[in-house]
This record gives C-alpha cells, structure tokens and sequence, in this order.
C-alpha cells in the first residue's frame, strides 16, 4: 500500500471510527505496537434479544459482562451480595465502613479529599483492554510512581537492619556484576566467541552499565547518591563507598527489591485512577443502573430444562427469591463458589478448592508528609518484615498531608499472620514495622485503616495465586464453561490478581454465552 494510500485509509477510519478504528488500521498494517485490547466479543446487535442472563457479582468482571451482553440485546440482570458494585474495585474515604466476617468494624476516619484503594491500585500500561473502557469512560488516570530510586529498601539480615536507599543498592549490585563480568573478559571468557573489536565494546557496555572506573574496577559513584551532595563554588560532589560486599550479599535485595520494576507488570509507565480506583466501578454502574441488584446473596443454582434457575437471598428484607435465565456468568471469588450449593462438576469444585486465594492485606496511615521531607515523592520502600511494602502517595505533592500505604502483604505466611491479627494489632505490628524504615515517626500517624481481604464477607482472599503446574492441571476446570453456567472473573484468566485479567475473563465469557447459544 503506498504511503498516501495508507493516510488516506486512516484518515477515514479515524473519521468514521475515532481513534480505536484507526488504531485497528495501524495494526493491520503491522506499523502498531504494544499489547492491543482483547477484540470486544463479536456479537451483532440483538443476537441476544428473547435471551435472558443472570450474572452472579457486580465486580469489573460481572459488569463487564453485563455490559457488553446488553449491547447485544441479552436482557441482564446481576446479582451482587454486598450493598455496593465493585467488588474488589474498591476504595475507602472518611465515613466507610470495613466490617470483617468476625464482626470487627472499622470506621475510617480520612481527612475529606483524601482516599485509600485496599485492593487494586496500579495499572500497567499494556492492560489495554481495562483501559479502553477507561478512556471511553473519561476515567481520568495519573501516573503511579512503582519504582523511585530515594525510597528505601531494608533487611534484617544485612547492614544492622538499618535501610539503604534504593539508588545505592542498586547501583552496588551493578556496579558489583559489571566487574565480575569484566574479570571474567580479562581471563578470556569471550575469546573466539567476540572479535576484538567487539571485546572493546563489551569493556565499554560494563563500564557504563555498572559505573565502573577505568581499570573496569567498582570504586563508587554518584549514580549510588552522593556522600556530599553538590553544592555552588567549591562544592564537588563527593560519590559514597561502595558498600559493603559481604552486608550486601546477605540481604534478599536482588530476589524482590532491585528488579521489581523490570517486570513487565510493574514496569513503567504505570498508571492509577485519580482520585481512586473505585472510580472504574462507578464508571461500569452508572451504565447498569437499572439491572444490578445489590443486597441479593446468590445461594444456589440448578439446572432447568431452559437454562438455569438463580435462587437468592435479598438481604436487606432477609427474603428467599429465585429468577430463571438462558444462560449465567458466573464471577464469584473462587473460595464463594467452591462452597455454593451449585450443581457445577465435581471437578470445578475440587480444582476451586485446590486454588489458594492469596491472604494478602493493606494497611494505611494518613501522616504529614514527612517521606517528601527525605526527598521521597512516590514510590515504593520494602522491608524484609511482614509489612512488606510501604507506598507513598503517586500525587498531591507538598499538599499538607498524605495517604501512607503502611503495608502491602502479599505473600501467604505473612498474610495469613497479617489476617489472624485484629485491626489494632495490625495497626501495632506494622507501626513497628514502620519505625525500622522511618524511625521516630510514629506519632504522625493516625486514622489506621486495615483491609485484610481473607477475611472479607463474600471475597475470602485476595486472588487466585495458581503454580506453574496448577496452569496445566487445575487451571482448566475452574474457567471451562459448564453450560448453561460460564465462569469469569480474575482466576478465570492469565492475568489473576489484575483488573486487566477479570476483563479479558469477562469478554471470553460473552463469547461462550454467544457460542453456547
Ligand atoms: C490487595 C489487592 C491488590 C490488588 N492490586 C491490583 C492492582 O494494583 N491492579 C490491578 O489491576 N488489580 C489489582 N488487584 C486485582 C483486582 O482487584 C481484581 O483482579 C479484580 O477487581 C477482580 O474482579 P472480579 O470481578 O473478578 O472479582 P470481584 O471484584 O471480587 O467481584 C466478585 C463479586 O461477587 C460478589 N459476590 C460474592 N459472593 C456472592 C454471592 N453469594 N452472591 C452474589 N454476589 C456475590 C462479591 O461481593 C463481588 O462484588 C488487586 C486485588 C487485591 C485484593
């Protein structure tokens, strides 16, 4: 195609079908990269008229699916336990209330204005699909800061417990690999493998990858922050001294801290919801007033001979319904429907049993913003002890306070510790937590709020968390359609644990309903 045929055809395509169609152009042609978004589910208008579906949970992937079947002409209707959609699409402002399947409540008290998101809270650029609806919404986004070199990074076992920056571990850990690869080149490693020439250009590559001095010798640098910062006349900057190799060595630094944000899920750009994620939820509920029913806690399914009868629970008047459908999504969290009275296989149901849904736990602070005071704007600090990860805000610079993500636990033992404590031993343990990162701040924070989301009325966790090997055994059986039921949400996808995977989960849903018709 020639090049002013090429414009000509994109010009229109943008006119007749706005960026997204032009988009599509661009890709055909090969000329357009990046992740592009799942293909919307193919149905022509009014494939589903005379049809009737049932959702079961209002969260991204329920609503995803509501949408976009009514825009087929299914007629819809979802079912949502709790009294607000989203699911975990959720975010906490002064006055929410938390209230654990203990009966432990919390009130939070936030300052007006500010927010805190106990669930998702970053998007990484390639999710494509979660962002189109984001853009066709007009959800404004922000830069998420993931990785900011000022923040800390801090472990029991090296340097005395005391944090180091980021920047200085990282540029040690380079630094200390680019002279290892250099002697291993001046012992002959790449001999016969690289010209002579290249051999140079590799001495050259290591010097700069790893700041190495001329002898190709790690001796410090600025790039690890500086021992005197610069300064006007006579003050030189002065690089610190590399770091202690044996301290370094006994840290966990490269396995978490230092390569966080080269993964392609972490890496930037990332972005969040300004003024928080809950946002995209209310985005999808404004468009589906009229078919979400919340309050209405599904308890059963079964199989008719046209399809399925949904039987509830309305909570608000504690009454038993019941409503028949053609088909049902059904996008509870993996540990609700495991326990459903639901003549799903007996293979879904062992499968969802085996599926850990990770105990994972947030806990924020509101403060001052002391963390700006360190020259830290953003980003991340870790530490080797159970709280894990602190964040600090993405935004509102030298506003006067602050949202302070205390801790972001993930990983199952902490977690589960995390969740056996009640919301003021939380508080507690990660307010010590937070004195070995930032000592002597701990009267500046107040209004603690906590999420642990093992413990939450109708979630019981915070994603499925499959094994390589759970991919090829259990993997299948819980996102297989068994009809008239075809099964969505986060777990149900490659992406679990993502806004982005309950979305792809929900279109592959649509098309099943669409197949299975
Ligand atoms: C701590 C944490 C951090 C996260 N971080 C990120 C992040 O940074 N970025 C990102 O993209 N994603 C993140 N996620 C993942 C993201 O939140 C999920 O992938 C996504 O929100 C899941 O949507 P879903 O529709 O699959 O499930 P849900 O949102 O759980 O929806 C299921 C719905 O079913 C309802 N339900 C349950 N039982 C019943 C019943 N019996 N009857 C009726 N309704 C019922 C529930 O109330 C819920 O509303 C995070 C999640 C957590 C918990």
């Amino acid at each position: 195609m020639s090049a002013l045929t090429r414009r000509l055809l994109l010009e229109r395509l943008g006119a007749a079908g706005g960026l997204g169609a032009a988009m599509l152009g661009l890709r055909a042609m090969g000329v357009a990269w990046g992740a592009a978004p799942s293909p919307l589910p193919a149905l022509p208008a009014g494939h589903g008229v005379g049809r009737k579906v049932i959702v079961l949970g209002a969260g991204l992937a329920g609503m995803v699916a509501a949408l976009e079947l009514r825009k087929a002409g299914y007629a819809v209707t979802v079912l949502e336990a709790t009294d607000r959609a989203g699911g975990r699409c959720r975010t906490l402002r002064t006055g929410d209330v938390v209230t654990e399947t203990s009966g432990a409540t919390q009130r939070v008290a936030l300052s007006p204005g500010l927010y805190f998101n106990p669930g998702p809270a970053r998007i990484p650029h390639f999710h494509a699909s979660l962002l189109r609806y984001c853009r066709e919404f007009g959800v404004p986004l922000e830069p998420f800061i993931n990785e900011n070199r000022a923040a800390l990074v801090q472990d029991d076992a090296a340097f005395a417990g005391a944090p180091r920056t980021l920047r200085e571990v990282q540029a040690n850990l380079r630094g200390v690999v680019a002279e290892i690869a250099a002697k291993g080149l001046a012992r002959g490693a790449m001999d016969g493998a690289v010209t002579v020439e290249e051999l140079e250009r590799l001495r050259d590559l290591l010097r700069r990858f790893g700041a190495l001095d001329r002898d190709l010798a790690w001796r410090g640098d600025l790039r690890a922050g500086a021992a005197v910062w610069p300064g006007a006349g006579d003050a030189a900057p002065e690089a610190p001294p590399p770091l202690d190799l044996h301290q370094l060595l006994r840290a966990d630094f490269w396995a978490y801290n230092t390569q966080h944000a080269e993964e392609i899920d972490q890496a930037a750009t990332m972005l969040q919801v300004s003024g928080g994620v809950d946002r995209i939820a209310a985005a999808f509920a404004e468009r589906l007033r009229e078919v979400i029913v919340t309050g209405a806690e599904v308890t059963r399914l079964r199989r008719t001979e046209t399809g399925a009868r949904v039987a509830w629970r309305d909570r608000t008047t504690d009454t038993a319904r019941a409503e028949d459908a053609h088909a049902v999504v059904v996008t509870l969290p993996g540990p609700i429907l495991a326990e459903l009275d639901a003549d799903i296989s007996a293979a879904k149901r062992d499968a969802l049993r085996e599926l850990l849904y990770m105990p994972a736990g947030k806990l924020a602070f509101e403060a001052p913003r002391f963390w700006e005071e360190q020259g830290i704007y953003g980003g991340i600090s870790w530490t080797s002890r159970d709280s894990t990860q602190v964040w600090y805000p993405s935004s509102g610079f030298h506003a006067s306070r602050g949202v302070l993500l205390g801790a972001y636990i993930w990983d199952e033992a902490p977690g589960r510790r995390f969740a056996a404590r009640d919301p003021a031993g939380r508080e507690a343990a990660v307010r010590a937590d937070l004195a070995v990162l930032h000592p002597g701040v701990d009267p500046l924070l107040q209004s603690a709020v906590s999420v642990a989301w093992g413990e939450m009325p109708f979630q019981k966790g915070a994603w499925g968390e499959y094994t390589a090997a759970q991919r090829g055994t259990i993997y299948r059986a819980i996102h297989r359609a068994e009809p008239p039921y075809v099964f969505a949400g986060e777990h149900c996808s490659w992406l679990p644990g993502w806004m982005e995977g309950a979305v792809l989960s929900a279109h592959a849903a649509v098309a099943a309903i669409a197949t299975n018709r």
